[in-house]
């Protein structure tokens, strides 16, 4: 059974499918365990490992204080699953599941859980993988490309959201949108990659990204000293000389000496055989679908070291977004739609053959 969930998903020969789940799963637990033993290894803030009992709160629970910071913290602060009522198992096999590409519906059988639940572990879990993601590494010497990908705009999963309104019909799911040339209704990705196989990639904008989109797409990765090519978009100009890169070239991609771009080109193949596994990936959503695509990449050629780093980083990394932030979260780049938005009804825009709320 276990082989043949991991033979199911992924591009990766078994062996390192086995080593990635087993990496993240130890995490999983390793967090979970530093609450359900009662005491906490180490200091939430500043990972001091002198910590003592401190008092309990109001609601009668724990808290501690750490002797490096001086500061206190409850078990609110530990992080990302410690709050979950599942049991650690439960999220194991949940990672194990969701790793090995199982769909939300087919995690939620295996593990006990609902639809919904299932697609907010998800969307936890996801966290939990941005927060193991190792910085990208620039410097003297390292070569550095940069590009954009363009992923159609999705609507998923806010037709439930009474106050907004859909600018346009539903494409059917995962369906592209029709339309030569490039488009408002696509998001743009900056993505970069390095020769070390580094990659990040930042959700900015809608269609060709602005200066400011590029700045903040690369703004994330440390660039000084690196040798950095991208296309002819005047837009990295000016963030990347302010990075102080040590080259910026530029080739003519309509020229056809795009041969300088073949790392991001591959990893942006890489990107849309992630992609294609999910039915649609809403772009409320899709950075968090980034996170897990680059943690894939990283742990892809990561050793036992990268899984003990892994281990230590989530069991301390504490989550942001609740349930219900992540339910109220916005359709991002929204002003675009701003006073085009169609004349029609909801019904006229909404037939029998619903999006899927989730994903
Ligand atoms: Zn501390």
């Amino acid at each position: 059974m276990y082989e043949s969930v991991l033979q199911g998903a992924l591009d990766l020969p078994l062996e390192q499918k086995k080593s990635l789940i087993e990496c993240l799963k130890g995490a999983v637990l390793a967090q979970m365990a530093s609450v359900r033993e009662g005491e906490p290894a180490e200091c939430p803030r500043c990972h001091h490992d002198h910590v003592v009992r401190k008092g309990r709160a109001k609601d009668g629970s724990q808290r501690w204080l750490c002797r490096g910071c001086g500061r206190t913290f409850g078990a609110g602060a530990l992080g990302l699953l410690a709050r979950s009522k599942l049991a650690p198992g439960v999220w194991a096999s949940y990672v194990e599941h969701m790793v090995a590409g199982e769909s939300l519906q087919r995690c939620a059988d295996l593990c006990g859980v609902c639809l919904k639940t299932s697609w907010f572990m998800r969307m936890r879990v996801c966290e939990v993988m941005r927060n193991v993601l190792a910085p990208f590494r620039g410097g003297a010497g390292l070569s550095v490309q940069i590009d954009e990908k363009y992923l159609s705009e999705s609507f998923c999963g806010n037709r439930d959201r009474a106050r907004v309104k859909m600018p346009r019909e539903a494409h059917a799911n995962g369906n592209s949108v029709h339309r030569r040339g490039l488009s408002k209704l696509k998001a743009c990705v900056v993505t970069l990659v390095n020769d070390l196989g580094d990659c990040a990639c930042e959700v900015v904008g809608r269609g060709k990204p602005t200066r400011g989109e590029v700045e903040r797409g690369i703004g994330g990765c440390d660039l000084g000293g690196s040798t950095v090519t991208t296309d002819s978009l005047a837009s990295y100009v000016s963030p990347l000389r302010d990075a102080g890169v040590a080259a910026h070239n530029r080739y003519n991609a309509s020229a056809g000496d795009g041969d300088g771009v073949g790392m991001v080109n591959a990893l942006h193949e890489r990107m849309s055989s992630f992609l294609s596994r999910f039915n649609g990936v809403s772009t409320r959503r899709l950075q968090r679908y980034m996170w897990w695509f680059c943690w894939t990449e990283q742990v892809r050629r990561s050793d036992a070291s990268a899984a003990e780093s892994l281990r230590a980083h989530v069991a301390n990394g504490a989550y942001r977004v609740t349930r219900a932030m992540l339910t109220d979260e916005p359709q991002p780049f929204w002003e675009y739609w701003e006073g085009r938005l169609p004349e029609v009804t909801d019904d006229d825009l909404w037939g029998p053959e619903a999006m899927s709320i989730l994903v």
